[in-house]
């Protein structure tokens, strides 16, 4: 789901431009869809064109004045401005709607989710990964991605994020440093790299616990000792954390050959991470991020829509509309070259091993009881939703399938009014968890709803912005 026009088969998306010789190019995502559309890929999912995220949506993460600056700012009226933007991220034609369009369909994609209307959502224009609450980084102005960790955590508990951009996730790490509801795990690049953040530190010691997880690596790592260590590390983290929702952000800049990247990965290797998070079966949100050889960029985020759709495609390229991009082979899956793998077994392994460690340190699953799921647990369906525990719905959904539920259950007559829940609340806009109401074991949950009909709109954005106060005091 991102910006297109299903009709008028355009990707508006790509119309923006960042500047001559910039490195990043919006074209790509119009490159991705064009391609994935040739191969036909289109009959398996459901395209939308999703909303502009407004300045008040933006603002659940970001500062008012921030968003309000990016709202504001033009190339014809610079000058008026004294807060510049960083170098790398310039004041260009649009740029605001480019911000509306990206977020929009991050959070639109945690909407579908969440209304269980789809097991996958993509957004290949979303993963700005670097933006900050009042700033942008890293050609990052909105941080789409926290945008839409918010929007799940209304009815998750926990959350996942993993980030294998080559560069470190560091906006969305910084955004969730302090919430245990929300962990972030970032493969990357670290060593005379930007953003220069994401050491490999101690994450489970003393006071506090950091759901935040580096893996600093270094050039040249390649398809076999990638999957070597996501593997198991990902296998660790949903063993201790389990949570009931998964963001992947893909940057196809970890990629071979790629402008800014100096890692070794084929694509094949790179959508092994998305073959692999899919097969926990969680709600699941796709996003982009870096990239910087286009035509692999297109090709990296076709196979990997083809692969969430378990959907083999040929090597051989259909013709698209951006054909010649892809010579002299035109074929789907790149090799990988001759650079040296920097990252020595010994390296990887001592990194693994400390990794693990803090990770035992850690409170495992955190924030509820750990205790085993009646069998007789009604699915998420038909349970009241003052009663309600997303861990609950998290066991259902691990045991049963989702499509298999809906189709059971539609035909219940003990839904009780309202029916689908979740889908009903979510219109009203009623459910809206509170970050530390929830936390709270044994609370009356009655109460709690209660007190939230009573609330208006402006409960969302005390719930973020309590968000950003920790946040703050963690910098
Ligand atoms: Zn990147």
């Amino acid at each position: 789901s991102y910006d297109f026009d299903a009709t008028k088969r355009k990707c508006d998306i790509g119309n923006y431009y960042y500047g001559q010789g910039h490195p990043m190019k919006p074209h790509r995502i119009r490159m991705t869809h064009n391609l994935l559309l040739n191969y036909g890929l289109y009959r398996k999912m459901e395209i939308y064109r999703p909303h502009k995220a407004t300045a008040e949506e933006m603002t659940k993460y970001h500062s008012d004045d921030y968003i309000k600056f990016l709202r504001s700012i033009r190339p014809d009226n610079m000058s008026e401005f004294s807060n510049a933007l960083f170098e790398d991220c310039p004041v260009f034609d649009g740029l605001f709607e480019f911000c509306q369009l990206s977020a929009g369909g991050s959070a639109a994609g945690s909407v579908k989710l969440n209304r269980q209307q789809t097991d996958i959502a993509v957004n290949w224009a979303g993963g700005l990964h670097h933006a900050k609450k009042s700033e942008a980084s890293g050609f990052c102005y909105v941080n789409d991605i926290v945008l839409a960790i918010l929007e799940l955590l209304k009815y998750h508990q926990r959350v996942l994020y993993i980030d294998i951009d080559i560069h470190h996730g560091d906006g969305v790490e910084e955004a969730f440093y302090t919430t245990d509801r929300v962990m972030t795990v970032s493969f990357h690049k670290y060593g005379e790299y930007f953003p220069g953040t994401g050491d490999l530190r101690d994450i489970g010691a003393g006071k506090g616990k950091y759901y935040a997880v580096n893996f600093p690596l270094r050039d040249g790592i390649d398809d076999e000792s990638y999957e070597q260590i996501f593997k198991p590390v990902m296998a660790k983290v949903m063993e201790m954390y389990q949570p009931s929702a998964v963001v992947l952000q893909c940057g196809a800049d970890s990629l071979s050959g790629d402008r800014l990247g100096c890692f070794n990965l084929t694509i094949r290797g790179h959508a092994k991470c998305v073959e692999y998070m899919k097969s926990f079966n969680l709600p699941l949100l796709m996003l982009g991020g870096g990239g910087y050889t286009i035509r692999n960029v297109a090709r990296c985020w076709t196979y990997e829509t083809a692969v969430a759709l378990d959907t083999d495609i040929p090597d051989e390229l259909p013709y698209n509309d951006y054909f010649e991009y892809f010579g002299p082979d035109f074929k789907l899956h790149i090799s990988p070259s001759n650079m040296t793998n920097q990252n020595t077994q010994e390296y990887m392994d001592k990194i693994k091993q400390r990794l693990f460690e803090n990770l035992r340190m850690l409170p495992h699953a955190p924030g509820v009881q750990m205790q085993a799921i009646p069998e007789d647990a009604v699915p998420d369906d038909t349970v009241d939703d003052d009663t309600e525990d997303p861990d609950k719905r998290l066991s259902i959904r691990s045991t049963d399938k989702r499509i298999a539920c809906d189709e059971e259950f539609s035909d219940s007559e003990d839904e009780g009014e309202g029916g689908r829940r979740n889908v009903a609340n979510h219109k009203k806009g009623a459910k809206r968890l509170r970050v530390d109401e929830d936390k709270k074991e044994g609370e009356d949950k009655k109460k709690i709803k209660e007190e939230e009909k009573t609330k208006d709109s402006s409960v969302e954005k005390t719930d973020s912005k309590s968000v950003k106060t920790e946040q703050t005091s963690s910098a």
